[in-house]
């Protein structure tokens, strides 16, 4: 039976995960679940799965969700750093699934590292920040990162049973977003409803937003670097806009492997779960009579944010946290209608023109780094909306 943490259990990868135990129920127990402030769904979470621990951020939503269990539950209720922290290294938990959003998912996903927790980890933003800190760490204690992510997932199961010396080029596929047609000329116009209304995957709010700039693609690509320790020369982005190949491994002699499946994270969240076995589903296979399967290359262009992450993959340090954290900024900000869409991209390329790259000894650094960002970009939005 494999004991199982999950931050961000109210969201989009949580609500999967945990369709995912409840399919398992002889594989997997919840141990510890997590959100932010989404009382209500977390209350009948813990109804069901009758976890140990359950965290939130703040005090008043914890004792909220107390008096809402009453007596009747033993599940302790804990907020804050130390909530998640406590929630995270229990000593029944085996695995963490990762899935809070943005780099706010950072410093629970070290803790449990720091606990001896193996990781299954949806939380890219936590990679693009502090990758090197977070493999190292977990390199010293043995311990395995396992991809949520469909691509890495893929690239995972493209590289099993192969050399990884002998891989040759990563070609990581994006189904280019809502507006992969649209002129750029018309970027300006598009309204946050617009650019959360995803062709073929249903997901959280920030990344949808980043998947219709292609942010996500570009918080991919350094996820891919660090995940896989890879050059960013190896890495080509391939748009695909049916999801169903969901990343592909060219090796020396010419020959490509590709995992594909259907647009449906649980499939990569049980994955990461099941390694190295796989588990029996109902899930089926995509209908081959009804697919034509299309391939295109990125427009660079319009899709500035793939520049931008190869910039940052290629500078590593300091930058990519720079870039994810300015993007983050200009997500919400973009979201509260208080920037256009182009102006995503401006926000970003901005804070990361303005940065001075330096290293991080320490993961003190990456908050440190993460703040300025944060910081830089307000001020670039408050003076340009
Ligand atoms: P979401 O917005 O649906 O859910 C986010 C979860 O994080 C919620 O449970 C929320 O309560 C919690 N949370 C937010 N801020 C928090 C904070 N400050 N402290 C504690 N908890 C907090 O997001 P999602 O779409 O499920 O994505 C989660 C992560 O998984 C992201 O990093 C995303 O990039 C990654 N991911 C998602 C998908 C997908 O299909 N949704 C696919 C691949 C990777
Ligand atoms: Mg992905």
């Amino acid at each position: 039976m494999k004991k199982i943490a999950v931050l961000g259990s109210t969201g989009s990868i949580g609500l999967n995960t945990l369709d995912i135990v409840r399919r398992f129920p002889e594989k997997f127990e919840i141990t510890s679940l997590s959100c932010k402030s989404s009382i209500d769904v977390l209350a009948g979470q813990i109804m069901e799965f009758r976890p140990e621990i359950a965290s939130v951020l703040e005090k008043k939503d914890a004792m909220d969700l107390k008096s809402r269990l009453g007596g009747s539950i033993s599940t302790k209720i804990v907020f804050g750093d130390e909530g998640y922290k406590e929630a995270v290294s229990l000593k029944n938990v085996d695995v963490v699934v990762s899935a809070i959003v943005g780099s706010a998912g950072l410093k629970p996903t070290i803790e449990a590292i720091y606990a001896d927790k193996e990781i299954a980890l949806a939380n890219k933003e936590s990679l693009v920040a502090a990758g090197d800190i977070v493999i190292n760490e977990a390199k010293k204690r043995n311990l395995k990162i396992l991809p949520v992510d469909s691509e890495h997932s893929a690239i995972f199961q493209c590289l099993e049973g192969n050399r990884k010396k002998e891989a040759a080029k990563i070609f990581l596929t994006a189904s280019g977003g809502p507006f992969r047609k649209k002129d750029i000329s018309e970027f300006k116009n598009i309204t946050p409803e617009q650019a959360l209304n995803h062709p073929t995957w249903s997901m959280g709010a920030k990344i949808s937003i980043d998947s219709a700039t292609l942010m996500n693609k570009g918080l991919e690509i350094i996820e891919a670097c660090v995940l896989f320790d890879l050059p960013p020369e190896m890495i080509e982005v391939v748009v695909h806009p049916q999801s169903i190949v969901h990343s592909m491994v060219g090796y020396v002699d010419g020959s490509i492997i590709a995992q594909l499946g259907k647009p449906d994270m649980r499939e990569a969240i049980l994955y990461s779960l099941s390694w190295p076995e796989r588990y029996e589903t109902n899930f089926g296979f995509p209908d081959f009579s009804m697919l034509d399967l299309n391939f295109e290359k990125p427009d660079f262009e319009k899709f500035r944010s793939l520049s931008l992450a190869f910039e940052s993959a290629l500078v590593r340090k300091s930058m990519p946290c720079t870039m994810n954290a300015a993007n983050e900024e200009a997500v919400y900000a973009f979201l509260r209608k208080e920037i256009r869409f182009d102006q995503i991209f401006e926000v970003v390329e901005n804070v990361m023109n303005k940065h001075n790259v330096f290293s991080f000894s320490s993961i003190e650094d990456v908050f440190y780094a993460d703040h300025q960002a944060r910081s830089k970009a307000l001020e670039y939005i408050a003076n340009n909306h």
